[in-house]
């Protein structure tokens, strides 16, 4: 899609093919059954969110006309077990000490943690462009060298990467949690406000959004069944272009006649629960020490949207198990969640969310040129820089829209450099 909007907006002629029937891919929404009595509800596959440091997407949204559609938020909370809250903001100091005041006044991390924390960001800001074995080593491995205490690690670095690369600690190339540290919340003091999309995802990338884009035609429910640079197939008929860029998720290309590259996956598990009543005033926030990763307000707090990164060990369990320690966890830190019934639950477990951005994985990503001269690659696992994000699918789409320009003897520049 990114692609599309950049080439569509330079005035080139581009037909995007999707095979199913609505845009988005893995981020978008749907409508999930209901009883007879009651009307659909469209819910997001799982809640999807950027940072203000995700330039390229919101450039994508400015493109497509929906920037204002994202709600910023400057605060985040950290609940304890209990009810505990502590507000990680920024306060009037300049980056990168414009969290001092708030990070000190954490009440879920002691003394010990806070002076071990304070001395791993001035390393990072230090090792960031020095250390050349960070894509080698993990990010536990990184934090076990700076001494990080065990509470340390838990309930602030887990607590914030997991969910940010979608690998666990010891599982993650240390370069990505650098990264998300660097760009989100040292290089400049508001590039860590959260972005949530106040509509469906699905309503993002509507017909009306497309409509400013004259070049550009959809196909949806036109699967692309193979592609080589004479043209390529979808739906049956053989169609060509002068150029062509591939956008799959990694795991199709061998089926297309692609080579694939030899990565795993890392799954996401969403959980959608109704209450019969407000379970929370807070619009989000972040669930130290159980299973459940983050929560979001969604509606006056009767629906909650739950997320769990990394969620290997949720991967055998049922439905019904998901739910129950879903609940099970709200418990422990909304106390109204006690007395209230549960109306509706919907569990999306994405076993195939992301890659995993594990260690010595960054040199298997390829570019978006490809051996075939002209066949481009875009997708959140190329060589973005980025972990899997929509950040790092728009900058994948901008990039091969930028080698598509070249390869037609003209210059276009879509990618913004990062913030720093
Ligand atoms: C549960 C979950 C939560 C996430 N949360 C976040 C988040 O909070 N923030 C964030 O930035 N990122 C998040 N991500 C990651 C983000 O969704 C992805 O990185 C991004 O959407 C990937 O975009 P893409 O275009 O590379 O791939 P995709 O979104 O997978 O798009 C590929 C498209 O190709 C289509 N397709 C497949 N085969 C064919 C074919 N043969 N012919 C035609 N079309 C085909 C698919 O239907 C799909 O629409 C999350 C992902 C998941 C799964």
């Amino acid at each position: 899609m990114s692609a599309a909007a950049a080439l569509g907006g330079a005035g080139y002629e581009v037909e995007l093919f999707e095979s199913r029937p609505f845009l988005g891919g893995r981020a978008t929404s749907y409508p999930v059954p209901a009883s007879p009595d009651e009307e659909a509800e469209t819910i997001d596959n799982c809640q999807h969110i950027l940072l203000r440091c995700c330039v390229n997407l919101l450039n994508f949204y400015e493109r497509l006309g929906i920037r204002d559609r994202i709600e910023f938020h400057r605060e985040f909370y950290f609940i304890e077990p209990g009810g505990r809250i502590s507000i990680f903001r920024r306060g009037r100091l300049p980056a990168p000490l414009h969290f001092a005041g708030s990070f000190l006044r954490m009440a879920c991390l002691g003394r010990a943690d806070k002076i071990g924390i304070a001395r791993a960001l001035a390393a990072l800001r230090r090792e960031r462009t020095r250390r050349t074995d960070l894509d080698r080593i993990s990010m536990l491995d990184w934090l076990l060298q700076k001494r990080q205490t065990p509470r340390a690690i838990d309930r602030f670095w887990r607590q914030v990467l997991v969910s940010a690369v979608n690998e666990d600690l010891d599982h993650m190339a240390a370069r990505h949690g650098f990264q998300v540290f660097w760009l989100g919340f040292l290089s400049r003091a508001d590039s860590y406000e959260m972005g949530v999309p106040a509509v469906p995802l699905g309503e993002l990338y509507s017909v009306e959004a497309w409509s400013r884009f004259g070049t550009v035609r959809i196909h949806t429910r036109c699967p692309v069944e193979r592609i080589t640079p004479e043209g390529f197939t979808a739906g049956g008929q053989l169609r060509s272009a002068d150029h062509y860029i591939c956008a799959l998720p990694f795991e199709r290309l061998e089926a297309l006649g692609l080579a694939a590259p030899p990565f795993t996956h890392s799954p996401i598990t969403g959980i959608h629960l109704w209450f019969d009543r407000e379970i929370t005033t807070l619009p989000h926030a972040t669930l130290l020490d159980r299973t459940i990763q983050w929560m979001f307000n969604k509606n006056g707090g009767r629906y909650l949207q739950l997320v769990v990164s990394a969620s290997r060990d949720l991967t055998n369990l049922s439905r019904n198990e998901i739910i129950e320690i879903a609940v099970g966890d709200l418990r422990l830190y909304f106390p109204r969640v006690r007395e209230a019934r549960l109306v509706k639950a919907h569990v999306v477990k994405e076993q195939r969310a992301t890659f995993s951005a594990a260690p010595e994985t960054e040199d298997l990503r390829p570019p978006a040129v490809s051996p075939m001269k002209n066949v481009f690659l875009a997708g959140d696992w190329t060589r973005t820089g980025w972990p899997a994000t929509m950040e790092g699918a728009v900058r994948s789409g901008y990039a091969a829209a930028e080698a598509v320009a070249q390869a037609a003897g003209k210059s276009a520049r879509f990618l913004i450099p990062d913030l720093a």
